[in-house]
């Protein structure tokens, strides 16, 4: 497929009739971090998608895309991913929704106790928010204490406790949290000392993935501090790979680090799509995880676990966190090549797997929403300040192709004054 073989119109006939009709019957016209408007996304960034398949979706208006967000993260394996495709339709043909859990539960439970080196138990709920939550109730009923400590910026769900804006939220919501500074040892002391006795967890993610702002590799030191420090001040040490799990390293993220948590929270990218999180634990919290009370309609549901179960095999067996490491190597090192000879110097920051686009001077992010427009124009959805994601789909002729496309993009933009 050649670039010049896409079209992509510039006029969204479907896109803006759907959006009209959205902004009558859903308030704002879309809300969280699916709204793509004139604010939030550059002119080009769709809001509705009819279809995905391998590393490609498209948008309402019939243009493809090669799609560098894999819906934000739970496209691991491409989309209609065949194996996880067959063990869903299989499910679905006996049942989904039942009265009780089906033995998908307990085989899922165990495939991710086998896998996850920490992990002595799983649980499992819907969102990664429902699974942030669980760990710190846990944490909570464990120790008896009621404060938690994150870092400050970081997004671990949008319940009342943690999302990030102050509309509908109390202060009383928000009394139990204590911030520290990511990778800044000194501060999370400071922060555990100064509530000595009342700190039920350290919740913390394996990178800073921060929106806007340079990712961040973990300091190992700071990790194994984390670890020292929560079990030195009897609290847990929660894990939140809600956004890292299974691209990272599918046996735990700070596991190279030698650094194990008591609780970590996945979700995202564990069924490749379906809805599912889990928690899962050490032996030590298992008696306060049976205690709380934590429970949904439909966190029982077979058929993503059945997702589940063919998308963890799957990712274990073909070392996904390697093929996409690999794919992301390969994406980096060319838009990088390709931003440095058009005097737009780019860092793709981060893991490579989920890389953050950061432009030199772009302080207002004109280059980064200019070039991500130039790009979707040419079939490759990108974003230009949340952190990207890439898939086993993401092949290198993959890559390739929109890495050519990338190069249209540069070249439209040489002219501009950004
Ligand atoms: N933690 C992290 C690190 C996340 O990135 C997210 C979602 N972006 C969440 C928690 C919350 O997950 P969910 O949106 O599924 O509730």
């Amino acid at each position: 497929m050649t670039v010049a073989s896409e079209r992509h119109t510039e006029l969204r006939h479907q896109d803006a009739d759907i959006r009209a009709r959205a902004s009558r019957v859903i308030p704002g016209g879309m809300y969280g971090h699916m709204l793509a408007n004139e604010h939030t996304l550059p002119p080009s960034y769709p809001q509705f998608y009819d279809r995905g398949e391998g590393a490609l979706t498209w948008d309402v208006d019939g243009n493809r895309y090669i799609d560098f967000m894999c819906a934000f993260g739970p496209m691991l394996l491409g989309y209609r991913n065949p194996r996880v495709d067959a063990a869903v339709a299989a499910q679905l043909a006996i049942g989904d929704t039942l009265t009780g859990p089906s033995p998908r539960m307990v085989e899922f439970a165990e495939l991710l106790t086998a896998t996850i080196a920490h992990a002595d138990w799983a649980m499992f709920a819907k969102n990664g928010t429902d699974a942030t939550s669980a760990g710190v109730r846990i944490a909570r009923a464990a120790t008896g204490r009621s404060k938690f400590l994150k870092a400050a910026v970081a997004y671990h769900g949008a319940n009342d406790w943690f999302t990030p804006r102050a509309a509908g939220v109390t202060a009383e919501d928000r009394a139990n949290i204590v911030e520290f500074e990511y990778n800044d040892v000194a501060s999370l002391e400071a922060a555990l000392t100064e509530h000595a006795g009342d700190v039920a967890a350290i919740i913390v993610t394996p990178f800073r993935h921060d929106s806007f702002v340079a990712q961040e590799a973990v300091d190992p030191e700071f990790a194994r501090a984390a670890r020292r420090l929560a079990t030195a001040h009897g609290a847990a040490l929660l894990l939140d790979e809600v956004r890292t799990g299974f691209r990272l390293d599918v046996s735990g993220a700070w596991e190279s680090l030698g650094v194990r948590p008591d609780l970590t929270a996945f979700s995202k990218a564990l069924a490749n799509g379906h809805p599912i999180s889990a928690l899962v634990g050490v032996d030590a919290l298992r008696a306060a995880a049976s205690e709380v009370y934590v429970t949904g309609s439909f966190w029982y549901s077979a058929v993503p676990m059945a997702a589940g179960i063919a998308t963890v095999t799957e990712a274990v067996a073909q070392d996904a966190p390697r093929v996409i490491r690999d794919a992301g190597l390969r994406f980096k090192t060319g838009l990088e090549a390709q931003a440095r000879a058009a005097g737009m110097p780019l860092e793709l920051t981060g893991p490579v797997q989920m890389p953050l686009m950061i432009f030199a001077d772009d302080v207002h992010k004109k280059r980064a929403f200019a070039f991500t427009d130039a790009a979707i124009r040419r079939g490759v959805l990108l974003h230009p300040w949340h952190n990207m994601f890439l898939s086993t789909a993401h092949t290198p002729e993959v890559v390739d192709d929109a890495l050519a496309r990338t190069q249209d993009a540069f070249d439209e933009l040489a002219s501009l004054d950004l």
